[in-house]
């Protein structure tokens, strides 16, 4: 008899709500907090940014779950459900007893999971009138899902890409440009968030933090223009539980509960959206799954970053968030996996975190690759180089499985493919990558000003 590989919803059975871990949390989340003030910032403040209904979904903790627009479903159901797949080749590469399953969100057009939030975020913006949509790239998943959501929904699309993931991707500025979007290398000389931190840094090959103060920039000096964003806030995770809600169903199918859960992480989108479904059997219903952040050993706000209150971007502009962070101006390596260049960790995440309800392991560049390898020559899918930490996590579990003789059951989110990441392989198999560290000091240097969360 042939084992079942594959499980997939019908598209008219994938769930209709999302998920709000916020509601369910023993502690919640520390509220964002205007920086001038100092006070909780209200929806109205972060409505001149954020699409409004984003912002009442960002500081909801009290409605669990939230309903899904029917314009959006009808949009998510062009791609979901996605697959949920036992990775029987991989297991048996690695010779372990544990049941390794992927929810593969490579299986959409764009190519990442980031269109579950484009999609309702654009859709957001259309509803309440607005009718251009600015936005910071690394890798350029994020943009180009944006620029996609954005064109469905008759928006104008602007966003500003690292320069050098821009150099290092050059067809995500394609793809973007294909589907319309205006696309400019940060930091520019088109803002003065931009022009600043050029003046002071000429070869700054930009971050996040850099491209995030130019989009912001940008919203708040152009009328009709609201900036979206693609991870770390809690509207983006709140998207993103389609994810888990779907692989829920899905594990039920193929009869198993995982015992780990496991996703990379930029900014906790795509860990939280895997993730979040299931922890919340962890604090209703006793179960005990353990949930396991990969990140870059050379971007360790998890593992090795303060709890504080911190900016959002380089050059200051967003609200202070309670977070996990290396500090908003730690400049991360040049490492391949650009979507997890990031220098703090979401709100939900944080407050996690701390609370010990999941934990991080920080994995190297080589060993995101030797994963990512393994994978491809097993499963048949290139991974995208931030999915490869979840990769290299899901190993280690894998082979710790198999030396201890325990039958674990592991899910694994494949954040995205690596189609367009190809010279990141061709360096990694001419021998041409290396590993990246942080001393200590510098960590204590960057995040010595910050302010102290009680
Ligand atoms: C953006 C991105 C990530 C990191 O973002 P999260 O918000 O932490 O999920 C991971 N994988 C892929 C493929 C991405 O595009």
């Amino acid at each position: 008899m042939s084992k079942q590989k594959k499980f997939i919803l019908e598209e008219n059975s994938i769930p209709t709500r999302w998920y709000n871990i916020q509601a369910d949390m023993p502690t919640k989340p520390l509220p964002p907090l205007n920086p001038a003030t100092k006070r909780p910032m209200t929806v109205e403040e972060l409505g001149r940014v954020f699409a409004l209904e984003c912002c009442k979904q960002e500081l909801d903790t009290e409605h669990a779950w939230i309903d899904i627009p029917e314009e959006v479903l009808d949009k998510y159901r062009y791609y979901r459900s996605t697959p949920l797949v036992r990775a029987y080749a991989l297991e048996k590469a690695l010779g372990t007893p544990a049941h390794i399953y992927f929810k593969n969100e490579s299986a959409n057009p764009l190519g990442s999971h980031k269109i579950n939030s484009a999609i309702p975020q654009c859709y957001y913006c259309r509803e309440e009138g607005t009718t251009n949509v600015t936005t910071e790239t690394g890798a350029g998943q994020w943009g180009a899902a944006l620029a996609y959501a954005a064109k469905i929904y008759g928006l104008e699309a602007a966003v500003y890409q690292v320069k050098i993931s821009m150099q290092q991707k050059p067809y995500r500025s394609s793809i973007m440009r294909t589907f319309g979007a205006t696309v400019t290398g940060s930091p520019s000389m088109s803002t003065r968030a931009g022009k600043d931190i050029i003046t002071a840094d000429p070869t700054h090959p930009g971050s996040l933090g850099t491209a995030i103060s130019e989009a912001v920039e940008l919203a708040t000096t152009t009328p009709g223009c609201k900036y979206t964003l693609g991870s770390v806030l809690s509207h983006v995770t709140l998207h993103q539980t389609i994810i888990g809600l779907e692989a829920e169903r899905q594990m039920e199918m193929a009869d198993e509960y995982p015992d780990m859960v496991i996703a990379c992480f930029g900014g906790g989108s795509n860990f939280g959206g895997t993730a979040f479904p299931f922890m919340r059997h962890n604090i209703k219903d006793g179960k005990t799954t353990e949930f396991i952040a990969a990140e870059p050993a050379s971007c360790p706000k998890l593992t090795r970053g303060v709890f504080r209150y911190d900016f959002g971007d380089e050059a200051g502009y967003t609200p202070l968030l309670p977070m996990f962070t290396l500090g908003h101006g730690f400049k991360p390596a040049n490492i391949h996996a650009g979507g997890l260049r990031y220098h703090g960790a979401g709100t939900i995440v944080s407050q996690l975190l701390k609370d010990g309800m999941m934990r991080g392991v920080d994995i190297p560049q080589l060993e995101s690759f030797d994963a990512g390898m393994l994978f491809a020559r097993t499963e048949g899918i290139i991974p995208a180089p931030e999915s490869c930490h979840a990769i290299a996590a899901t190993v280690r579990e894998a082979v710790r499985c198999r030396e201890a003789g325990e039958k674990k059951t592991i899910l694994f989110c494949l954040s995205g493919h690596g189609l367009i990441d190809m010279t990141s392989y061709d360096r990694y198999i001419d021998g041409d990558l290396q590993n990246y560290s942080i001393a200590d000091e510098d960590i204590e240097k960057n995040t010595a000003d910050l302010l102290h969360v009680e």
